[in-house]
C-alpha cells in the first residue's frame, strides 16, 4: 500500500510536488532536492501532510 504524500519546500513552504512512498519501508520523513520555481533554485522538499 504506498500512499500519496506532499513534498513542501523548505525554504518558502510551498507545496510543491506529490509522490508516493511505502510507509511500512519508509517510516522516517522524506526530504529531497527538488527545484522549487518560487525560490528559483533547488531546495530541499520534506514530507508534509
Ligand atoms: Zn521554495
Amino acid at each position: 500500500m504506498r500512499d500519496i504524500i506532499t513534498l513542501a519546500c523548505t525554504e518558502c513552504k510551498q507545496r510543491n510536488y506529490t509522490t508516493t512512498k511505502n510507509k511500512k519501508t519508509t517510516p522516517e520523513k522524506l526530504e529531497l532536492k527538488k527545484y522549487c520555481r518560487f525560490c528559483r533554485t533547488h531546495t530541499s522538499h520534506k514530507e508534509t501532510k
